[in-house]
């Protein structure tokens, strides 16, 4: 018994803390930078984003891990993702990160809650958003971003700081936002739930999308109609276990 301890001792000696947080911290890193790959391989394969178009990211440390810019998904490695910090610096050697990382940072200084952040360029989310309107209450699951619609930010090029100031603003009381002639935003508490909510996007503009066509004015149901979803929705699904 002594024995063990003696030897757990001089391990403890040999590995100072710094030393195991800072292998505690790589191991955790690698882990997130496979899973980022992981969303951003699901995002492209299920069809949610044409070609190289959208971008992946998550919390990590005091920043965020975002997919690189214009790099196909199928080809990246986890040392291809980058660590952007609080302040959008970069490592010297790293990948240059998605050029909308300015608008991934503003939405996590917006939500402090929300985790993860998938962005994409899916076919009926960008119809809707080429029009520049928000996707309104024609269905009730409407309420599964959080609100009583879908809004549209206002169109601003992409990668600037004030497509980042509209993203901001349009996740501050909402889980997802269109964003005007380019696409649609999700952010969640995790990379899974933030991809599951770009796909229920996907398929409501794309119902939208269809409604419309054969009848240019839905009708949309009532503000406390919608609430009463909202509140129902807090309480829906399975009780976490144990
Ligand atoms: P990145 O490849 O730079 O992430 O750009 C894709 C995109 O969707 C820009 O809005
Ligand atoms: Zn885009």
């Amino acid at each position: 018994m002594a024995k063990v301890a003696t030897k757990s001792a001089r391990v403890a000696t040999k590995t100072p803390v710094g030393a195991t947080t800072k292998r505690a911290r790589s191991v955790a890193e690698t882990a997130a930078r496979k899973a980022v790959i992981v969303t951003a391989l699901e995002m492209s394969r299920s069809g949610l984003s044409p070609g190289r178009s959208g971008n992946v990211s998550q919390r990590f440390g005091d920043g965020m891990l975002i997919t690189p810019s214009g790099m196909a998904y199928d080809t990246l490695k986890p040392s291809d993702i980058v660590y952007v910090e609080a302040d959008g610096a970069v490592a010297k050697g790293a990948r240059k990160p998605s050029s909308e990382w300015r608008f991934h940072l503003s939405a996590y200084h917006a939500r402090p809650d929300g985790y993860a952040i998938v962005h994409t360029h899916s076919l009926h989310a960008t119809v809707i958003a080429c029009t520049g309107r928000p996707i309104p209450a024609f269905h009730y699951m409407v309420a599964i971003a959080g609100g009583r619609d879908i809004p549209c930010v206002p169109y601003s090029t992409f990668g600037t700081e004030e497509l980042a100031a509209y993203v901001a603003d349009g996740l501050t009381e909402r889980d997802a936002c269109l964003m005007a002639n380019h696409g649609q935003i999700t952010i969640a508490s995790c990379l899974t739930g933030a991809l599951e909510l770009a796909h229920e996007i996907e398929v409501l503009a794309e119902q939208y999308a269809k409604l419309l066509a054969i009848m240019p004015k839905p009708p949309v149901l009532a503000d406390d109609e919608m609430d009463d979803v909202l509140r129902r929705f807090k309480g829906y699904g399975q009780k976490a276990q144990g």
